[in-house]
């Protein structure tokens, strides 16, 4: 056992897979509970997108979050994993017919709609059930995140929500509608943001969006802020826990909520990233002309993340207590972009040593792909080599 891995128990299964310290993931929802029962009517939602495991998802679903959906896949493996109908949000802008009826015949709590075709088409298909949608307007706040710039989602030029000088034209819009009745507000302006100060920008919009509404005499039920509350890949022993007291604070202080209004939270890297590793074996060492590579048997396939968008996962040899050499790990995939990591220190390597690739429980195992025929990596639990 070195760190928190039972390495002697991962002989047992085939590399590389997906291993989830259930204990930290408790920990976390603990934390995230804690917080928002300081704050009246804060309702979160687990953004199932990040890591649809069945053993994670269960441990989410017990601990009372709701679950937000993209797509009718996840509405189904939320409702098979338990999570109750009136916890259910389902946002994407391409929602297809058979996606918004799976949604209308399990009467989720909200759609959130990001245009007017997709409003009337629900408008449509409720009324050929008989039954009124509830929706929200996820609204593109034109707020910018420091964050990479394929994961920022809040700015004009993304392809999300309604633009903010359409609130009115859409709200009265559906009023005309018979079978919606508009519930609230929705808000994503992208993910692994560290800096509150984003946050409290998006904040400041809502406050000024919702004066218009008031304006109108339109009070809705809720506001949903979104997700994106971001981890420390750099120190994932050191900050297992996302700093969720400062980030539900912001939005206490600085988002005016009309009484009785509730406000809701997307929160789906924050949930889950620091409880999963990606663990994977290594093949061979090579010394290349002015380099030594650890060429592992996980690829791109298993764990995209560096490959998309240069993320930084820290690398760790579970094995070796030996001293500390430089390596770039690689993968197996035909392709350059294989690459875990360049020029990192871990101690020395050899052939048959066991890798940690840690943060990565979200947009991990969820993304894997089947490339160049290969297997897809299977997800165990901490729980599971117990005994
Ligand atoms: C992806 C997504 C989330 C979750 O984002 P995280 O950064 O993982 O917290 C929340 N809401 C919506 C609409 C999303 O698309």
């Amino acid at each position: 056992m070195k760190g928190t891995f039972p390495i002697d128990k991962f002989e047992r299964v085939q590399t590389p897979f997906y291993y989830y310290d259930t204990k930290l993931l408790r920990k976390t929802l603990q934390a995230i509970n804690a917080e928002i029962s300081k704050h009246e009517g804060f309702v979160v939602h687990y953004a199932i997108k990040a890591n649809a495991n069945a053993k994670l998802l269960r441990i989410i679903q017990e601990a009372g979050l709701g679950a937000d959906c993209v797509s009718g896949g996840e509405i189904e493996t939320a409702v098979k994993s338990g999570f109750h109908s009136s916890k259910i949000v389902f946002a994407g802008v391409g929602k297809s017919d058979w996606e918004i009826n799976l949604g209308l015949d399990h009467d989720i709590f909200c759609f959130n709609v990001e245009s007017i075709p997709e409003l009337e088409v629900i408008n449509l298909l409720a009324k050929q059930r008989n039954v009124i949608a509830r929706v929200a307007f996820r609204l593109n706040p034109n707020v910018g995140a420091h964050t990479h710039a394929n994961i920022t989602t809040g700015l004009a030029e993304n392809k999300f929500g309604i633009a903010m000088r359409d609130m009115m034209t859409v709200m009265l819009h559906a009023q005309q509608l018979t079978n919606v009745k508009v519930v609230g507000l929705h808000f994503h302006i992208g993910s692994q943001i560290l800096d509150m100060g984003d946050f409290e920008a998006l904040c400041n919009r809502v406050n000024e969006l919702q004066t218009i509404l008031l304006n109108h005499r339109i009070c809705l039920e809720h506001i949903n802020v979104g997700g994106g509350l971001g981890i420390d890949y750099e120190h994932p022993n050191r900050v297992p826990i996302p700093d969720f007291k400062a980030y539900f604070d912001t939005y206490a202080k600085k988002l005016k909520l009309q009484p009785q209004q509730t406000l809701h939270f997307e929160l789906g890297r924050a949930v889950v990233a620091q409880c999963g590793s990606l663990i994977t074996k290594t093949l061979y060492v090579k010394e290349g002309s002015t380099k030594r590579f650890a060429i592992v048997d996980a690829g791109f396939t298993d764990l995209i993340r560096p490959a998309l968008y240069q993320a930084y996962h820290k690398i760790e040899n579970i094995m070796s207590n030996e001293p500390m050499e430089p390596y770039d790990v690689v993968g197996p995939i035909c392709e350059s972009t294989d690459v875990f990591a360049k020029q990192i220190d871990l101690n020395h390597t050899q052939r048959g040593d066991l890798l940690a690739i840690r943060s990565a429980g979200a947009y991990g195992e969820i993304m894997a792909s089947q490339y160049n025929c290969r297997k897809l990596p299977q997800g165990y639990t901490s729980d599971e080599f117990i005994s």
